[in-house]
């Protein structure tokens, strides 16, 4: 299991440029470019089909105005009177003029008329609404003029076609279309001719009634109209750029020019039409995207680093920042295979600090909390990279030193952690000290698995604490041995307290050194083990202290004395309390609950501490022993000169009486005198108007020096061992021997 580096902000941007922005707009604008190809093609065919049918209508209706030009003339070419008058020796010109000219411009707005003899002679002439002379018929107009003329004549001359068939015409004409004075026009010739019948006209001989229509004047206009052409005009040359055209083309079938228009294009305005909508809805379309791509990136961005958030809390310690046991616990095993892999070895390193609880208790959690962040800092500044360094409990560490070749290497850090955190720390503005002890376990010497090995160096760590404190230890297997019985200990005791019958206080006696009576006794406690029999309490009391059963114990040792001792004729009963319990803020009310529930005077006990206990929480003390010295408890100080023995913090330790320790009186009388140090005692104690008595006093030496310096009583096997209860009322009932 690894942790994950924090996201490199610019690697996650490109990532999901990569994974997400690029796919989505490249999807968006591929189907835009297909939708867009798509719509082109059908543009361009919508345009072309249009184009076509504009094409084939115009020729269509070329082809019918055409025709309708023939048609028109024959409202006036049809006509008895027509041919009377023109073929008249003297024309009558008004009423021609009146009748096939100006009747037939203005109402069916043909350009130029003409009436022609048989023989091709112009009788009569009109140009864009005005009479003209003969002139006016021009060579050019002639050489369009005769061959229609001859084409008429042959038409009307041969038999059976006057009327021809299959048409709305009359009489048969001659049409071309052709550039008259280089314009495009349609040139039409009709003959003039009977109605009735009646007028006896030789065929091929009628005279010609020609008229012009010039197709790129009025006649484009109304076209361009009528059909919504665009720039429709007729030209010579067949335009490039234009799609619309058709050809004009001429009897022969020459083409001589292009009736040409820009084409009606529905697809190319149906583009024009959509483009900006679809730009529109493009730009939309993308813009949304983008929205959402951010929405999204920014989803993944959060989950991400809620996900890196979660795992580095599952893997570190609030407080420190460093890695917690879980994380410990994979490395460590990591560690050790890879160790056992290369022939190296993996030292692993319990820490406990020492003194910690004094600093919380006296200085506060808050103090607490920022002694330990310090402690961190400075371990994990020690340790090499390669190395890691976790907490693992309130305030313990654990470290992990890799690729050790010798022990030398192991001791050597060991020193360097000892040494940096002995220094002071600075914390909530004053200074606190602490120490710390330290066990090690090496894998895989001492286990090949990670758990064996952690409980090693966990027991390497008590055995070391348990020898004093800021000191190291390396595992050994006769801890391991100790360890267990000490654990058989602790559930043994667990049931001795619950079974109520193997626990029993004893007592010895202590004695007036000047009349040798019992002026009080020490309650002790026993324990009759159903299988080891008695069993020291210099043995499970340190248990009971560290599992915290002694809080109980001890309470009920105090009603047990209570109980026995409460009729005894002695001055009072002394009763070891342990440090453990004099942390405990309630105590003394508890301890003085239990004397009122007893009926025991306060005055008739005696509470003996050891000066350790003393100094290493003296807070929490200091309120005990006020509470019980103010109800007239007294106290003792248990074991003196083996702890710190500072005489200066006599004076600060409210206390009455002093037991000096048997150590110093087992001093009497042998090489090693001890009679020096417990003179200076006496003097201390006498200055601080303290009452002293001797422990462990077993020889009648011992015994003869301690009354001559004035102690106050003796307590000793040479005068009573520790007793039942029942063997000390009878011991009390018996005259004092001196
Ligand atoms: P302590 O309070 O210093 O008790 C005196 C110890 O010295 C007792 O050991 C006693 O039997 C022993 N002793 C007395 N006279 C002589 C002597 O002439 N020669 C020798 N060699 N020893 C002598 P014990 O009863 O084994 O108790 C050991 C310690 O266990 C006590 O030392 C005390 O610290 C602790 N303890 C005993 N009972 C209790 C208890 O009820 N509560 C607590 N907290 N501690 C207790
Ligand atoms: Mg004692
Ligand atoms: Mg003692």
């Amino acid at each position: 299991m690894q942790i994950r580096a924090n996201g490199n902000p610019v690697s996650e941007r490109s990532r999901f440029l990569l994974q997400f922005v690029v796919p989505a707009f490249a999807a968006v604008l591929m189907v835009a470019a297909v939708l867009a190809g798509l719509i082109v093609v059908a543009a361009g065919k919508a345009d072309q089909v249009a184009t076509e049918n504009q094409q084939n209508l115009l020729a269509t209706v070329l082809q019918q105005r055409i025709d309708a030009t023939a048609h028109d003339q024959e409202g006036v070419t049809v006509w008895d009177d027509a041919l009377l008058q023109v073929r008249a020796p003297v024309p009558d010109l008004a009423w021609i003029d009146s009748n096939l000219g100006t009747w037939m411009a203005s109402y069916h707005r043909l350009d130029e008329i003409f009436v022609l003899s048989a023989s091709g002679e112009p009788i009569y002439g009109m140009q864009a609404g005005h009479v003209v002379g003969p002139a006016e018929f021009d060579s050019e107009l002639r050489s369009i003029a005769m061959p229609l003329l001859a084409k008429v004549h042959a038409a009307m001359a041969r038999p059976g076609t006057a009327a021809p068939k299959n048409t709305r015409m009359l009489t048969p004409g001659a049409i071309d279309l052709g550039v008259v004075g280089s314009r495009p026009a349609i040139v039409s010739a009709k003959p003039i001719v009977s109605d009735s019948g009646e007028v006896v006209q030789r065929a091929g001989t009628e005279p010609i009634h020609l008229a012009i229509r010039y197709l790129d004047g009025a006649f484009l206009q109304e076209l361009a109209m009528s059909y919504a052409l665009q720039d429709a005009h007729f030209r010579i040359d067949r335009p490039a750029d234009v799609s619309g055209i058709v050809p004009l083309r001429d009897d022969g079938g020459q083409t001589f020019g292009y009736l040409s228009w820009e084409p009606f294009r529905p697809g190319t305005l149906l583009i024009k039409r959509v483009l900006p909508l679809s730009i529109l809805s493009l730009v939309l379309v993308c813009g949304v995207l983008a929205v959402l791509l951010r929405h999204i990136r920014r989803s993944i961005l959060a989950r991400e680093a809620s996900e890196t958030q979660a795992q580095h809390l599952a893997f570190h310690d609030t407080l420190t920042g460093l890695p917690n046991r879980m994380m410990f616990d994979d490395r460590l095993a990591h560690e050790l295979a890879a160790a056992d892999a290369q022939g190296r070895s993996v030292a692993l390193l319990y820490l406990d600090l020492d003194g910690f609880k004094g600093v919380n208790d006296t200085l506060g959690h808050p103090a607490g909390d920022e002694l330990i962040q310090a402690v961190g800092a400075r371990l994990q500044a020690v340790i090499r990279s390669t190395d890691l360094v976790a907490r693992i409990g309130g305030d313990e560490f654990a470290i992990i030193q890799t690729g050790v070749r010798s022990p030398a290497e192991v001791e050597v850090l060991c020193l360097r952690l000892i040494e940096v955190i002995d220094e002071p720390f600075a914390v909530s503005g004053t200074q606190a000290r602490v120490g710390v002890s330290i066990g090690i376990a090496i894998g895989p010497a001492d286990a090949g698995n990670r758990a064996e090995l952690a409980r090693k160096a966990d027991i390497a760590l008590y055995e070391s604490k348990a020898a004093g404190k800021g000191r190291f230890l390396f595992f050994a297997p006769a801890m391991d041995a100790s360890i267990q019985g000490r654990k058989q200990i602790e559930n043994d005791l667990r049931l001795a307290v619950d079974a109520g019958d193997q626990l029993e206080v004893y007592y010895q006696p202590l004695f007036s050194p000047e009349s040798g009576a019992i002026t009080g006794a020490e309650a002790l406690l026993r324990w009759h083990h159903p299988e080891k029999g008695l069993i020291s309490p210099a043995l499970f009391v340190p248990i009971a202290e560290q599992t915290g059963q002694i809080t109980q114990i001890g309470e009920w040792v105090l009603e047990q004395a209570c109980r026995d001792a409460g009729d005894w004729p002695i001055g009072s009963v002394a009763v070891n309390v342990s440090a453990v319990q004099l942390r405990d803020p309630h105590f003394a009310n508890r301890a003085l609950s239990i004397l009122k529930e007893a009926s025991f005077p306060p005055e008739r006990l005696e509470v003996e501490l050891t000066e350790t206990s003393l100094i290493e929480n003296a807070a929490g003390c200091d309120v005990n022993l006020k509470i019980l010295r103010a109800a007239g408890v007294r106290v003792a100080l248990d074991d003196f000169g083996t702890g710190y023995s500072s005489f200066s913090h006599l004076q600060a330790l409210s206390v009455d009486r002093l037991k000096i320790d048997r150590s110093f009186v087992s001093g009497i009388g042998s090489g090693n005198d001890g009679r020096a140090i417990i003179s200076a005692i006496m003097d201390l104690a006498r200055a601080s108007g303290l009452k002293v008595t001797a422990e462990g006093v077993e020889t009648a030496e011992q015994q003869r020096f301690l009354s001559g310096i004035g102690c106050n009583s003796l307590q000793g096997y040479l005068l009573a061992r520790p007793m039942p209860a029942h063997e000390m009322r009878l011991a009390l009932a018996q005259p004092a021997s001196t």
